[in-house]
C-alpha cells in the first residue's frame, strides 16, 4: 500500500512516521510513505498558498491551484488509483471499520488543511472523503493524517510480530479489548486474576470475553449497543 500526504508541513508527517511499528513497516516495505509540500506548487516570488476569504472574516482559506497541481502531481507518481481523503473537522468520524477498508486500497492521498481550511471547491470537485478524528478543532490536517498513516501501518502484514495482535485490539469485534496483566503476579498494586495462570485456555478465553463485554458495556454502551450479542454473551454479560 502507498500514502502520499499533501501538506504544508511535511516534515511533521515524516518525523512521525520513522518510529516503532510503522517506521518498521516502511523500512520492511510493507506501506510506502510519500509526503509533498503543497507550497512547492504555488506560483509567483512569495509562493503564496492562501488568500483572504471571499465575504470577509478572520482568516486565510488555501488556494485551490496550489493543492490540485500538488494532488496532480502526487497522482501522476503512481499508476495505482489513488481514494483523496480530506482531513477535516466536518469529515465522517474516523473508525477501525473505515481503516480495515482503506487498508484494502492499493493507494490513499491524504490532504491536510491549515488556516480557516481550503477552497470548497478544492473538496466539491477533488475529494473522495473527508475524515475527522473527532469533535474538536485542530490547527492543521497533519496530526489526523499521522493518526491514520500510523493506524493503516500496523495493520500491515507483517507490521506487528504477531499479525494476531491486531485481531484483538479493541474495535476489531465491536468491543473494547480485555486488560492485560505481565509480571509479576502479585505486586502491592494488586494481584494477576487467578484464572490468567490457570493454563485452562478455556477459562482464559471466557474470562477475556467476560471482561470485553462488561468493560464495553460500563464505558462504552454505545458499542454494545449496535452488537448482536449471543446467549453465551449475554449469559457473560449477567454473570
Ligand atoms: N474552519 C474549519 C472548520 O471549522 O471546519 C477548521 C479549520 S482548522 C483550523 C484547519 C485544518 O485542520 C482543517 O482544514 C483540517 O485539515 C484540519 N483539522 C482540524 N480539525 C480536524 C479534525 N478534528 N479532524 C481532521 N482534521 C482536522
Amino acid at each position: 500500500m502507498r500514502i502520499d500526504v499533501l501538506s504544508l508541513f511535511p516534515e511533521f508527517i515524516g518525523q512521525s512516521a520513522e518510529i516503532g511499528v510503522v517506521g518498521r513497516a516502511i523500512r520492511r516495505g510493507l506501506l510506502s510513505l510519500r509526503t509533498w509540500q503543497i507550497r512547492d506548487f504555488a506560483s509567483g516570488v512569495h509562493r503564496s498558498v492562501d488568500d483572504r476569504p471571499y465575504g470577509g472574516g478572520p482568516g486565510m482559506v488555501m488556494m485551490i491551484d496550489p493543492l490540485r497541481q500538488c494532488l496532480e502531481a502526487a497522482r501522476a507518481d503512481d499508476s495505482r488509483p489513488a481514494h483523496v481523503l480530506f482531513m477535516s473537522p466536518q469529515g465522517r468520524p474516523l473508525s477501525q471499520k473505515r481503516l480495515r477498508e482503506w487498508s484494502l486500497m492499493p493507494r490513499l492521498i491524504l490532504v491536510c488543511g491549515r488556516y480557516e481550511g481550503v477552497d470548497e471547491r478544492f473538496v466539491e470537485h477533488c475529494v473522495d472523503e473527508q475524515v475527522s478524528i473527532g469533535d474538536y478543532v485542530l490547527s492543521g490536517g497533519e496530526l489526523a493524517a499521522a493518526v491514520i498513516v500510523d493506524a493503516l501501518g500496523r495493520l500491515r502484514d507483517g507490521a506487528l510480530g504477531d499479525p494476531e495482535s491486531a485481531r484483538q485490539d479493541s474495535f476489531e469485534d465491536g468491543l473494547l479489548d480485555c486488560p492485560h496483566y505481565t509480571r509479576p503476579p502479585q505486586h502491592e498494586l494488586g494481584a494477576v486474576p487467578e484464572v490468567l495462570g490457570s493454563g485452562d485456555h478455556a477459562a482464559i478465553a471466557r474470562w477475556r470475553r467476560q471482561q470485553a463485554l462488561g468493560r464495553t458495556w460500563l464505558l462504552r454502551p454505545d458499542l454494545i449497543q449496535r452488537l448482536q450479542l449471543s446467549r453465551e454473551d449475554r449469559r457473560l454479560l449477567d454473570a
